[in-house]
């Protein structure tokens, strides 16, 4: 592979960029109307070269990484023109007359820089709505997962978007490298560490970053749940695509008097659990995607272990990268398991006692990403997803928000900042210009030159009248405007 040379993409990019100007929105929406139907219509292919990269089981590549994009494309096609319409706002009664609009006008050029666990799904939802935004894009996948030639072919021959959008293969190198040529944009996912670094190089450079980074999502049970549901949304929550997930549930907490009821339902399904790599779309989970995150998983249980916490499964299939998950119980806070992010097929479970110290618990992360609260009772429920400190909350159901494009995602604290899909992600895409229109006529405004003493004396009553309570204050308002408007007619002499 060679390496890309990040002056010429960023000049290609501006070119691009340049050119998309004379592109209308629905002309780039026909081309991601094409990439649609191409992406359904290779839906195998895809699948295959993504679970050959990242080891994923087949039904996670089909239903995460095709699906969620091909609904991502389908809510950006329905809802683009309305978001990115020119859009009309009021305009105060002093400004009688004028008009006033904002427009949501291209960044010019968005660097997407994405991690190796969704490597199709990510770029895709990035890159989608820079494009229909009008922004020329320069994809950095991750080194893990590149997909090389992947994205290339599935925009080949749709002319907006082979020329807007270019893919720079190679590490954090490359990203950096392409970071100094000064992108309009960084839209960032990743680790908190490399968010940080990003952050650090582009705060010079004044360039505008968003950052969707890691987790620690917590999943809060209370007793009026149907266990056998509650255990098989927790098992999946914390064990698809291998654990590898930014919204995995990481911290399990079960309301005390059906914890050890809930333990041993999770053990009993968690043993029945297919692990297995190359399927037919029969195994649950799959293999891990590089081998230093099956070391960092092995590494944090093992800690757990020596500090006392009690490890049921787990343990790694010989010559492979397939993990056996693992169910723990017994943890305490000093435990890298309750502190770091895990990033793997392992279920921590903890007791609470009551609505307080379950809130307390969940917001002790330093992480804010998503969470889930399952209870009966949905007052008690949106009580508590309220008091929670994330960017996104699924009531008695598990990763679910991001089930829905219309939703914003991103988190809050080590979570990152910034909002990816929904109205909100593709606005971020823009940025907006404020549009103040007048007519033209020789009228001149009160408040220019020149400043007298009559004038201060009706702006006085003006501002009396405006935002003044009582009867008579829109007619003080009235008198004021009018003469002020007759005074600012006249020159300084004789006022
Ligand atoms: P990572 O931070 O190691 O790498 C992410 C990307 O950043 C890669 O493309 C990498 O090459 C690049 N990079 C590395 N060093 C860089 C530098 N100095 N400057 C610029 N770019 C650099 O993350 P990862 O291991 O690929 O992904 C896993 C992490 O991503 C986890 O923490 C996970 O929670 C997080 N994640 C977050 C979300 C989200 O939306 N919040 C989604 C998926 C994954």
């Amino acid at each position: 592979m060679t390496t890309p040379n990040a002056p010429v993409m960023m000049d290609q990019a501006r070119r691009a960029a340049e050119k998309l100007r004379n592109s209308t929105l629905a002309e780039r929406l026909a081309e991601l109307d094409s990439l649609q139907d191409r992406i359904r219509d290779r839906q195998e292919a895809l699948v295959e070269r993504i679970m050959a990269e990242t080891g994923k089981t087949r039904t996670d590549a089909l239903v995460s990484e095709i699906m969620g994009s091909l609904d991502y494309l389908h809510w950006l096609h329905g809802a683009a023109r309305k978001v990115l319409a020119d859009q009309k706002v009021s305009t105060p009664i002093a400004l009688m007359g004028k008009s006033s609009h904002i427009w949501h006008e291209p960044w010019g050029v968005v660097l997407v820089i994405t991690p190796w666990n969704y490597p199709f799904h990510i770029a895709l939802t990035a890159l989608a709505p820079a494009f229909a935004a009008g922004n020329a894009v320069i994809l950095k996948p991750s080194e893990h997962t590149p997909l090389a030639g992947v994205f290339e072919s599935l925009f080949d021959g749709l002319p907006l978007l082979s020329a807007a959008v270019q893919i720079a293969q190679g590490d954090g190198e490359t990203a950096a490298a392409l970071i100094a040529e000064r992108p309009d944009r960084i839209c960032f996912t990743g680790s908190a560490p490399t968010g940080r670094r990003i952050l650090a190089q582009a705060a010079p450079l004044l360039i505008p970053v968003d950052l969707e980074l890691g987790g620690k999502d917590a999943m809060l049970v209370f007793d009026d749940v149907n266990v056998e549901r509650t255990v098989a949304g927790a098992l999946w929550g914390a064990l698809t695509n291998a654990g590898q997930s930014c919204t995995s549930v990481e911290r399990l907490y079960v309301q005390r008097s059906i914890h050890d009821t809930f333990v041993s339902a999770l053990r009993a399904s968690l043993d029945t659990l297919v692990v297995n790599e190359g399927d037919a779309g029969d195994a649950d989970i799959g293999a891990m995607t590089t081998d230093f995150q099956c070391d960092i998983v092995a590494a944090q249980l093992d800690d757990a272990r020596q500090k006392g916490a009690e490890v049921h499964g787990g343990g790694r299939v010989p010559e492979t990268r397939l993990l056996r998950p693992a169910l723990v119980t017994g943890v305490t806070a000093d435990m890298r398991l309750m502190q770091e992010e895990t990033f793997g097929p392992v279920i921590v479970v903890e007791a609470f006692d009551d609505e307080a110290q379950a809130i307390r618990l969940a917001n002790g992360a330093p992480f804010g990403l998503s969470a889930s609260v399952w209870s009966k009772d949905l007052a008690r429920a949106r009580r508590v997803a309220r008091a929670l400190r994330v960017g996104a909350v699924s009531i008695n159901n598990v990763m679910l928000t991001e089930g829905n494009p219309a939703l914003p995602f991103g988190g809050v604290g080590e979570s990152g900042s910034g909002r990816v899909k929904g109205a909100e992600g593709l606005l971020g895409m823009t940025r907006s210009k404020a549009v103040l229109i007048d007519k033209q006529s020789g009228k001149l405004e009160a408040n220019w030159y020149p400043y007298t003493r009559t004038k201060y004396r009706l702006f006085g009553d003006l501002v009396n009248g405006l935002f003044g309570r009582g009867p008579g204050a829109l007619l003080r308002f009235a008198r004021a405007g009018l003469k002020l408007e007759s005074v600012a007619q006249k020159p300084r002499e004789g006022l």
